[in-house]
């Protein structure tokens, strides 16, 4: 057992331990050492030392989970499933399911070797970004265009369905039905 005595000639700060083990006395010191070793040196230096020391860790391991490197709790609404990762908030969104309506005019998939075929549709999903932006995402799902898509805010998905419902007023306007 080993009684240590610490004293720092820079800040004059003290320390005293008794009954320590090799281990605890090897730990103690280390830990002396590293707190008093800018002691004596500028403010300047001392600072930066510091900022160096607190430098924070980048590395997350989300393993497909947006809540991982999101800082906004996960909507209820949201579909784990569907998240978007990435290294920069702006782009790594949750998402809802999808609401897919069908637009059976358009070219979907037919397939040789099955008694199928699959509509065309225009998919529509809540987003919720890292940066705690709200959007509407809507995704052309055709044949011939695949996947051509964007994300609109509240606001203009709304303007979007408005305009929507009122071309289908108008088209119908002149027209029995
Ligand atoms: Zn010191």
């Amino acid at each position: 057992m080993t009684t240590a005595t610490f004293k720092c000639e820079h800040c004059g700060d003290e320390m005293g331990a008794v009954n320590l083990d090799d281990g605890e006395y090897y730990d103690l010191a280390e830990k002396w050492d590293e707190d008093h070793a800018h002691c004596g040196k500028s403010v300047e230096l001392t600072t930066w030392q510091a900022l160096v020391k607190e430098g924070t860790s980048r590395r997350i391991v989300h393993g497909y989970d947006a809540s991982k490197v999101i800082p906004i709790p996960r909507p209820s609404w949201s579909d784990p499933d569907r998240d978007i990762l990435s290294s920069a908030l702006t782009s790594c969104c949750y998402r809802s399911p999808i609401a897919a309506v069908a637009v059976t005019h358009a070219r979907g998939w037919e397939y040789d070797d099955q008694e199928t075929v699959v509509h065309a549709a225009i998919d529509v999903s809540a987003k919720l970004f890292g940066n705690g932006v709200a959007m509407v995402g809507m995704t052309i799902n055709k044949a011939k265009a695949p996947e051509t898509g964007v994300s609109a805010t509240p606001d203009e998905a709304r303007r979007i369905a408005r305009a929507m419902l009122a071309a289908a007023d108008l088209a119908e306007s002149e027209v029995a039905r």
